[in-house]
């Protein structure tokens, strides 16, 4: 059986699809505040043949991304569909959404009827006034924390929380995030800053470390190290009383590439092996021409063999991505 395997032995089994590139939040650290869209987005039927073929190929989970995924109308009956795909042993593959959850409150549990495996939300400060002054939306946080609720009431379990932490912006938010993990039951994980801003901002003297975030935290309350699989992105910990769980990602400071396991498809339809790649692969413009799915599946099997090695973030003559994250899909 055909799956899809790269030059360095690594198997692929993660997919994440951008369904949009539109995002009602202007993140600082993020996008510039004035651009809106800058991609198309497909008819949802061409997203679910593109997961049909890869999940034939070996793909596990299907993350859904954006932009702002909760912006496209549809999502629920495209979450049902893709749970009507079978994996290569037989199985429904995972499916889990990334969303900024300002819309999710009112849609936590359709999607949870709809068979959504795993949901992550996004938040970079736990007080209203330091939530709006990143996002750049007023009155921002009482939705995102109702989303956060409802999805837990939902039986959306673990719910978890992406946190990007700037020095000098939001570090100060390290130990109130680690009570909101107790407080409200979530999964909170922070995410090293990466070089995938609009504004091109980033320095590695503005990205709090992985080292950094487990120094202050452990100020607030000691914690333990939780064993995490290879494949796994995050370090994981909980609290020594038992009550709380962080993670961290952390691409800078300790690079997980070795053991990358994924690829991601964007709004309009082209095929990323890495965030960092210098150019994308158009699977859709081969599907616009009538390509029969065997030779989609010959486009993608080659494509995915050369996936990049690693990223070469801080290194001299680091080439940005062709895509700054909102348009790539995070
Ligand atoms: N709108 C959704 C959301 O807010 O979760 C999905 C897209 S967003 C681009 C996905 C994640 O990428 C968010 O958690 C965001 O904080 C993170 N992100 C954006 N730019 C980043 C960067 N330069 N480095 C690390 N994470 C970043």
């Amino acid at each position: 059986m055909l799956t899809l395997t790269d030059h360095f032995g690594r198997s692929i089994h993660d997919l994440r699809i951008s369904i949009t590139d539109r995002c009602n939040y202007k993140c600082v650290y993020c996008r510039t505040g004035t651009n809106g869209a800058a991609y198309a987005e497909l008819p949802f039927d061409d997203y679910l043949r593109m997961a049909r073929i890869l999940v034939g190929l070996g793909i596990t989970k299907i993350r859904l991304t954006g932009g702002e995924p909760l912006l496209r109308k549809g999502i629920v009956q495209f979450v049902r569909d893709l749970t009507q795909l079978r994996t290569t042993e037989g199985k429904k593959p995972e499916i889990a959404l990334t969303t900024n959850g300002h819309l999710l409150a009112e849609i936590a549990q359709a999607l949870k009827d709809a068979g959504l495996d795993r949901i992550t939300i996004s938040m970079d400060a736990v007080d209203p006034e330091r939530f709006a002054r990143i996002t750049r939306v007023p009155n921002g946080y009482e939705s995102v924390l109702a989303g956060v609720r409802a999805s837990r009431r939902a039986g959306l379990d673990p719910v978890k929380i992406n946190c990007v932490l700037l020095r000098g912006f939001n570090e100060d938010q390290i130990i109130p995030f680690g009570m909101f993990a107790r407080e409200e039951r979530v999964v909170v994980r922070f995410i090293e800053f990466m070089p995938l801003e609009e504004d091109r901002v980033w320095t590695p003297e503005i990205v709090v470390t992985l080292d950094e975030i487990v120094r202050r935290m452990s100020e607030y309350l000691p914690l333990q190290e939780i064993a995490h699989e290879r494949s796994e992105t995050a370090r994981r910990y909980r609290f020594a009383d038992g009550v709380g769980e962080i993670g961290i990602i952390a691409p800078v400071s300790h690079p997980f590439c070795g053991h990358c396991s994924r690829i991601r498809i964007t709004s309009d339809g082209r095929l990323r092996t890495c965030l960092f790649s210098v150019w994308d692969h158009d699977l859709h413009e081969l599907m616009r021409r009538g390509a029969a799915d065997e030779e989609l599946v010959e486009f993608i099997v080659r494509v995915v063999e050369n996936k990049e090695e690693r990223h070469h973030i801080g290194e001299p003559g680091f080439v940005p991505a062709s895509r700054t994250m909102v348009h790539i899909g995070g």
